[in-house]
């Protein structure tokens, strides 16, 4: 019998921080299999499919657990606050969380993203507070239940659990963030969905507030949630710098969110700002052997310019050495995180390759094929180490290797390509890049592939309309001002419409940047009528030359330098644009 059933009920979610002892490991509870023959599994309905789908999200940003793999159930019958997550992996979820979350529509996908990240945290960290409750079970099998639920809660005052459950928390905000969830919609200083939740949980049946240290927890709970999401705009706006290529002002950005919260992702980001403005120096120091120069020919397997673009300043080696060492010591930062991490050591592979410490990058490309065989990112970058080294047969070999993994694989068709051209295999040339058009034929790459081919390029058509987010002036709306640490940034959004206005000074170069974005919910379109939910195909219709496509972890941002213009893709969706100038 669940002697601790009505504790459960009302308690579980504050509760499962859990850890201690590890409990009797032969209980039936603790496996799936249980739950699946106790209550009503449910998978049809429209919020369990966007359940779902916020789940696969999450887990593509969410760090990973050694040696399960997280799954979601969802449950019609379970009664509300039995969120909780099982040894097996397993992530348990009552049907009426997700109705919770979703009595705002807007938000529900943000909120949802929080409870199940903070599960996920647990699973991450192998805390299982089923585990703790069991074994309370079986310790006092016969206290009466006030009895218990006294034990229960002294149990949880521990620093430990204190701290794994705040930790549960941050980390579901800064999972929630990095997936591209609008952290606004679950703290800020306007909304206090984290304590409604809580209390829908029924944590504050327990005692009298005053003096009831849930109650204390959950102020501070908010208070440290809303710093960190406030701190968050310092990341999202760092990654759409980034994208726009403004490098100086995402650094500044990301260097202010790093020192409040040191992550993995962050110093990935910092690492790959840094990394442009390395290739940029590097492109300028090599100008004159850029057509034989195998870093500026080849295509490596990270977010990128497609092309760098060569400017007329001097060469630059001695700030290309800068750079790359500091485009090395933020990857360094990201493994030292989370030394499992493909994305942070494939993208140190790339450094140090540029750097031209090729035996350095073809050890972190192996390490990421140890972690993650089917990464044929790792087999590409590989290639493209072995034409820096002259084996020519190793090259193909990577290449192809590649392309066992992904057939239509952009970066490696071109490679194959640019290498059976570079030893004069025209036939085998010819046949890649072919390939390559039926895969891109947009890009600044397909270009440099018709080039080569001999084929006309076709003029990319001059704009001829005009992009803009309708705005109003911030004066005349309530504005919700956010407090950032860096005084030179400006944030402001407009609940009506769904806008994001923001307005940044980088110190390093006293450059002005203002950005405006429509977020999820706005309803204007831009001027070839792309709207919040377009699909990515009707966008490469509309806009069919993107100055870059830049990959997240969770979809791709396409660039229109010329329009100012830049698509948030996720899902193979629009789910946010903006419009940016730079002054
Ligand atoms: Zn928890």
């Amino acid at each position: 019998m669940f002697k601790l059933k009505h504790l459960l009920l009302t308690g579980l979610f504050l509760s499962n921080a859990g850890l201690a002892q590890p409990a009797e490991p032969e209980n039936s509870k603790l496996k799936i299999d249980f739950w699946l023959s106790q209550y009503r599994r449910v998978t049809h309905l429209q919020e369990c499919k966007e359940a779902h789908e916020v789940f696969e999200t999450l887990l593509k940003v969410a760090d990973k657990p050694v040696g399960v793999l997280p799954k979601l159930f969802i449950f019609e019958n379970l009664a509300f606050g039995k969120t909780l997550a099982l040894p097996d992996g397993s992530i348990i979820l009552p049907f009426d969380v997700i109705k919770f979350c979703f009595k705002n529509p807007a938000y529900g996908k943000a909120r949802l993203a929080f409870v199940l990240g903070h599960e996920l945290k647990h699973i991450v960290r192998g805390d299982y507070a089923i585990l703790r409750i069991l074994k309370f079970d079986t310790t006092f099998p016969s206290a009466s239940y006030s009895t218990q639920l006294r034990l229960f809660w002294k149990s949880m005052e521990t620093q430990q659990q204190k701290t794994f459950e705040t930790e549960a928390d941050e980390f579901a905000i800064l999972y929630a963030a990095l997936a591209g969830y609008d952290t606004d919609a679950i703290v800020s200083s306007t909304n206090n969905f984290i304590s409604e939740y809580y209390g829908a949980c029924g944590i504050n049946m327990h005692g009298d507030a005053a003096n009831n240290p849930v109650a204390e927890r959950l102020n501070a709970l908010n208070r440290r949630l809303n710093d960190i999401s406030s701190h968050l705009d310092l990341f999202n706006f760092g990654v759409r710098l980034y994208a726009i290529g403004k490098y100086d002002a995402a650094i500044e950005l990301l260097e202010k969110f790093v020192t409040q919260f040191p992550s993995r992702e962050v110093f990935n980001n910092l690492g790959l700002c840094y990394y442009q403005k390395a290739l940029a120096h590097y492109a300028e120091w090599k100008h004159e052997t850029a057509g034989n120069d195998p870093h500026l020919i080849y295509r490596v397997s990270m977010a990128i310019d497609p092309v760098p673009r060569l400017r007329n300043r001097s060469l630059d080696q001695h700030a290309f050495h800068e750079m790359i060492a500091h485009a090395i010591k933020n990857f360094e930062e990201a493994k030292a995180k989370d030394a499992n991490y493909e994305t942070g050591l494939n993208n140190l592979g790339c450094a140090h390759l540029l750097k031209g410490e090729v035996d350095f990058a073809k050890g972190h490309f192996k390490k990421t094929l140890e972690l993650k065989q089917n990464y044929h990112e790792a087999h590409n970058n590989l290639g493209v180490a072995s034409v820096v080294e002259g084996r020519v047969s190793d090259a193909f070999e990577n290449f192809k290797n590649a392309l066992k993994l992904k057939p239509d694989y952009p970066e490696s068709i071109y490679n194959l390509g640019r290498l059976s051209y570079q030893l004069g295999q025209t036939g085998a040339a010819k046949t890649y890049f072919k390939k390559y058009l039926q895969v891109d034929s947009a890009s600044a790459y397909a270009n440099i592939v018709r080039e080569l081919l001999g084929q006309k390029i076709p003029t990319s058509p001059s704009p001829n309309f005009v992009e803009s987010i309708d705005l109003p002036h911030p004066a005349t709306e309530q504005s919700n001002r956010i407090d950032t640490p860096a005084m030179e940034m400006f944030k402001f959004h407009d609940w009506r419409k769904q806008l994001d206005y923001f307005q940044f000074v980088a110190k390093a170069t006293g450059e002005k940047i203002a950005l405006r974005r429509a977020a999820e919910g706005h309803k204007g379109v831009s001027a070839k009528g792309i709207g919040i939910g377009a699909s990515e195909k009707l966008v490469s219709e509309k806009y069919p030359y993107p100055h870059s496509i830049k990959a997240t972890t969770t979809g791709a941002l396409r660039v229109y330098a010329d329009l100012n213009l830049v698509f948030e893709i996720r899902d193979g969706k629009v789910r946010a644009w903006y419009l940016y100038s730079a002054m």
